[in-house]
Protein backbone atom coordinates (compact mmCIF):
# COMPACT_ATOMS: atom_id res chain seq x y z
CA UNK A 1 0.00 0.00 0.00
CA UNK A 2 1.04 3.56 -0.91
CA UNK A 3 2.55 5.94 2.06
CA UNK A 4 0.53 8.85 2.02
CA UNK A 5 1.85 12.35 3.46
CA UNK A 6 -0.07 14.76 2.02
CA UNK A 7 -4.36 14.84 2.12
CA UNK A 8 -5.79 17.19 -0.17
CA UNK A 9 -9.55 17.51 0.41
CA UNK A 10 -12.59 19.26 -1.03
CA UNK A 11 -14.54 21.28 0.96
CA UNK A 12 -18.07 21.75 -0.60
CA UNK A 13 -20.13 18.32 -0.23
CA UNK A 14 -16.98 16.51 1.74
CA UNK A 15 -17.04 18.24 4.30
CA UNK A 16 -18.95 21.54 4.97
CA UNK A 17 -22.18 20.40 4.30
CA UNK A 18 -23.79 22.59 1.38
CA UNK A 19 -26.52 21.38 0.64
CA UNK A 20 -27.90 21.24 4.68
CA UNK A 21 -26.77 25.16 4.81
CA UNK A 22 -27.96 26.20 1.99
CA UNK A 23 -31.70 24.98 2.71
CA UNK A 24 -31.81 26.69 6.20
CA UNK A 25 -30.71 29.74 4.12
CA UNK A 26 -33.38 29.36 1.52
CA UNK A 27 -35.81 28.81 4.18
CA UNK A 28 -34.56 32.17 5.94
CA UNK A 29 -34.70 34.33 2.76
CA UNK A 30 -38.14 32.87 2.28
CA UNK A 31 -39.73 33.51 5.84
CA UNK A 32 -37.76 37.23 5.81
CA UNK A 33 -39.50 38.20 2.61
CA UNK A 34 -42.52 36.67 3.48
CA UNK A 35 -42.75 34.77 -0.07
CA UNK A 36 -45.74 33.22 1.53
CA UNK A 37 -47.77 36.05 0.83
CA UNK A 38 -47.46 35.19 -2.76
CA UNK A 39 -49.70 32.51 -1.69
CA UNK A 40 -48.49 30.56 -5.25
CA UNK A 41 -45.40 28.35 -3.79
CA UNK A 42 -44.07 27.12 -0.37
CA UNK A 43 -40.82 27.24 1.11
CA UNK A 44 -39.85 23.55 -0.27
CA UNK A 45 -41.02 24.42 -4.07
CA UNK A 46 -38.83 27.59 -3.74
CA UNK A 47 -35.76 25.75 -2.69
CA UNK A 48 -36.07 22.64 -5.60
CA UNK A 49 -36.63 25.50 -8.21
CA UNK A 50 -33.86 27.52 -6.78
CA UNK A 51 -31.59 24.59 -6.19
CA UNK A 52 -32.20 22.93 -9.93
CA UNK A 53 -31.64 26.64 -11.79
CA UNK A 54 -28.32 27.21 -9.43
CA UNK A 55 -27.11 23.30 -10.36
CA UNK A 56 -27.38 24.93 -14.09
CA UNK A 57 -25.98 27.45 -14.03
CA UNK A 58 -22.71 26.34 -11.52
CA UNK A 59 -22.17 23.96 -14.59
CA UNK A 60 -21.65 27.00 -17.18
CA UNK A 61 -19.63 28.93 -14.27
CA UNK A 62 -17.14 25.87 -14.40
CA UNK A 63 -17.22 24.99 -18.33
CA UNK A 64 -15.96 29.22 -18.27
CA UNK A 65 -19.34 29.95 -19.64
CA UNK A 66 -20.30 32.60 -17.47
CA UNK A 67 -18.48 34.72 -14.36
CA UNK A 68 -19.28 34.56 -10.86
CA UNK A 69 -20.71 37.55 -11.08
CA UNK A 70 -23.41 36.59 -13.70
CA UNK A 71 -23.89 33.66 -11.80
CA UNK A 72 -25.05 35.51 -8.38
CA UNK A 73 -26.89 38.33 -10.44
CA UNK A 74 -29.29 35.43 -12.28
CA UNK A 75 -30.18 32.51 -9.95
CA UNK A 76 -32.88 34.25 -7.99
CA UNK A 77 -34.17 36.10 -10.67
CA UNK A 78 -34.62 32.75 -12.63
CA UNK A 79 -36.06 30.93 -9.60
CA UNK A 80 -38.53 33.52 -8.40
CA UNK A 81 -39.69 34.33 -11.99
CA UNK A 82 -40.35 30.68 -12.73
CA UNK A 83 -42.50 30.39 -9.77
CA UNK A 84 -44.74 32.81 -11.10
CA UNK A 85 -43.13 36.62 -9.44
CA UNK A 86 -42.87 39.67 -11.35
CA UNK A 87 -39.51 41.58 -11.68
CA UNK A 88 -40.68 44.03 -9.78
CA UNK A 89 -41.52 42.14 -6.81
CA UNK A 90 -38.09 40.31 -6.75
CA UNK A 91 -36.57 41.85 -3.98
CA UNK A 92 -33.51 43.72 -4.79
CA UNK A 93 -30.10 42.38 -3.22
CA UNK A 94 -31.65 38.31 -2.66
CA UNK A 95 -28.38 37.54 -3.99
CA UNK A 96 -26.08 39.64 -1.67
CA UNK A 97 -28.16 38.18 1.19
CA UNK A 98 -27.70 34.39 0.32
CA UNK A 99 -24.18 34.46 -0.10
CA UNK A 100 -23.69 36.97 3.07
CA UNK A 101 -25.74 34.17 5.06
CA UNK A 102 -24.98 30.82 3.62
CA UNK A 103 -21.30 30.55 4.91
CA UNK A 104 -22.30 31.28 8.08
CA UNK A 105 -23.84 28.04 8.43
CA UNK A 106 -21.62 25.35 10.22
CA UNK A 107 -23.22 22.26 9.09
CA UNK A 108 -20.60 19.48 8.24
CA UNK A 109 -20.71 16.24 7.38
CA UNK A 110 -20.91 13.31 10.47
CA UNK A 111 -17.45 12.45 11.58
CA UNK A 112 -15.32 15.52 9.92
CA UNK A 113 -13.75 16.93 13.24
CA UNK A 114 -13.18 13.39 14.51
CA UNK A 115 -11.99 12.18 11.30
CA UNK A 116 -9.47 15.43 10.40
CA UNK A 117 -8.83 15.41 14.34
CA UNK A 118 -7.52 11.80 13.11
CA UNK A 119 -5.76 12.48 10.31
CA UNK A 120 -3.82 15.27 11.88
CA UNK A 121 -1.75 13.56 14.14
CA UNK A 122 0.09 11.47 10.70
CA UNK A 123 -0.65 13.61 8.09
CA UNK A 124 -0.33 17.57 6.58
CA UNK A 125 -3.92 18.36 5.33
CA UNK A 126 -4.58 20.86 2.89
CA UNK A 127 -7.87 22.22 0.81
CA UNK A 128 -8.39 22.21 -2.56
CA UNK A 129 -11.87 24.26 -3.48
CA UNK A 130 -13.44 25.65 -6.69
CA UNK A 131 -15.05 28.29 -4.43
CA UNK A 132 -14.68 31.89 -4.19
CA UNK A 133 -11.67 33.23 -1.39
CA UNK A 134 -14.30 35.46 0.30
CA UNK A 135 -16.71 32.94 0.77
CA UNK A 136 -14.61 30.13 1.79
CA UNK A 137 -12.49 31.50 4.11
CA UNK A 138 -15.98 32.59 6.23
CA UNK A 139 -17.55 29.13 6.05
CA UNK A 140 -14.09 27.63 7.01
CA UNK A 141 -14.27 29.22 10.41
CA UNK A 142 -18.13 29.50 11.14
CA UNK A 143 -17.60 25.36 11.01
CA UNK A 144 -14.20 25.52 13.07
CA UNK A 145 -12.47 23.83 10.13
CA UNK A 146 -9.46 26.17 9.36
CA UNK A 147 -7.29 24.95 11.88
CA UNK A 148 -7.01 21.53 10.13
CA UNK A 149 -5.16 22.85 7.51
CA UNK A 150 -1.84 24.24 6.46
CA UNK A 151 -2.89 24.89 2.94
CA UNK A 152 -6.23 26.83 1.57
CA UNK A 153 -6.20 26.31 -1.95
CA UNK A 154 -9.03 28.02 -4.24
CA UNK A 155 -9.69 28.24 -7.90
CA UNK A 156 -9.46 32.37 -7.36
CA UNK A 157 -6.20 32.16 -6.19
CA UNK A 158 -4.52 29.69 -9.15
CA UNK A 159 -6.35 31.18 -12.19
CA UNK A 160 -8.22 28.05 -12.96
CA UNK A 161 -11.01 25.74 -11.73
CA UNK A 162 -10.61 21.56 -10.79
CA UNK A 163 -10.40 19.36 -12.96
CA UNK A 164 -7.93 21.28 -14.68
CA UNK A 165 -4.55 19.74 -14.55
CA UNK A 166 -2.81 23.51 -13.56
CA UNK A 167 -4.90 23.78 -10.10
CA UNK A 168 -3.26 20.31 -8.49
CA UNK A 169 0.32 21.20 -10.23
CA UNK A 170 -0.23 24.69 -8.19
CA UNK A 171 -1.58 22.70 -5.29
CA UNK A 172 1.78 20.58 -5.17
CA UNK A 173 3.82 23.50 -5.73
CA UNK A 174 2.43 25.07 -2.78
CA UNK A 175 2.53 22.86 -0.38
CA UNK A 176 6.09 21.20 -1.70
CA UNK A 177 4.24 17.70 -2.12
CA UNK A 178 4.78 15.30 -4.59
CA UNK A 179 2.25 13.65 -6.87
CA UNK A 180 3.18 10.12 -5.48
CA UNK A 181 3.01 11.36 -2.20
CA UNK A 182 -0.57 12.93 -2.38
CA UNK A 183 -4.19 11.99 -1.93
CA UNK A 184 -7.49 13.56 -3.01
CA UNK A 185 -10.64 13.21 -1.52
CA UNK A 186 -13.78 14.61 -2.66
CA UNK A 187 -17.47 13.67 -3.43
CA UNK A 188 -17.11 15.02 -7.52
CA UNK A 189 -16.42 12.47 -10.12
CA UNK A 190 -14.83 15.25 -12.44
CA UNK A 191 -13.87 17.60 -10.42
CA UNK A 192 -11.84 15.83 -7.88
CA UNK A 193 -11.34 12.16 -9.22
CA UNK A 194 -10.89 12.67 -12.87
CA UNK A 195 -8.99 16.28 -11.87
CA UNK A 196 -6.74 14.05 -9.13
CA UNK A 197 -6.12 11.37 -11.62
CA UNK A 198 -5.12 13.45 -14.55
CA UNK A 199 -2.56 15.16 -11.99
CA UNK A 200 -1.09 11.50 -11.41
CA UNK A 201 -2.80 11.63 -7.58
CA UNK A 202 -4.40 8.89 -5.87
CA UNK A 203 -7.93 9.41 -4.95
CA UNK A 204 -10.77 8.72 -2.77
CA UNK A 205 -14.44 9.40 -4.20
CA UNK A 206 -16.59 10.29 -1.19
CA UNK A 207 -20.24 9.47 -2.40
CA UNK A 208 -22.27 9.45 0.73
CA UNK A 209 -25.68 8.84 -1.78
CA UNK A 210 -23.89 5.65 -3.16
CA UNK A 211 -24.82 6.70 -6.09
CA UNK A 212 -23.86 4.26 -9.43
CA UNK A 213 -21.40 5.12 -11.52
CA UNK A 214 -18.67 3.46 -14.23
CA UNK A 215 -15.63 5.62 -13.17
CA UNK A 216 -12.16 3.68 -11.49
CA UNK A 217 -11.41 5.58 -8.38
CA UNK A 218 -8.34 4.31 -6.00
CA UNK A 219 -10.75 4.23 -2.78
CA UNK A 220 -14.65 5.28 -2.45
CA UNK A 221 -16.16 5.98 1.06
CA UNK A 222 -19.83 6.91 1.69
CA UNK A 223 -19.34 7.89 5.34
CA UNK A 224 -16.14 10.38 6.10
CA UNK A 225 -15.12 7.52 8.93
CA UNK A 226 -14.36 4.98 6.74
CA UNK A 227 -11.08 7.11 5.97
CA UNK A 228 -9.72 5.76 9.02
CA UNK A 229 -9.93 2.20 7.51
CA UNK A 230 -6.66 2.98 5.23
CA UNK A 231 -5.39 5.88 6.50
MG1 LIG B 1 -17.39 19.34 -3.72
Amino acid sequence: MKTYRHLFFDLDHTLWDFDKNATETLHTLYDQHNFARFGTFTAEEFIRVYSDINRALWRLYQNNKITQQQLRDVRFVRALTKLGVSEADIPAGISSEFTHILPQKSAVFPFTHEVLGYLKLNYRLHLITNGFNDIQGIKLASSNLTHYFEEIITSEQSGCLKPDPRMFAHALARTGATAAESLMIGDNLECDVLGAYNAGIDQVYFNPDKRRHFNQVTHEISCLSELKNFL
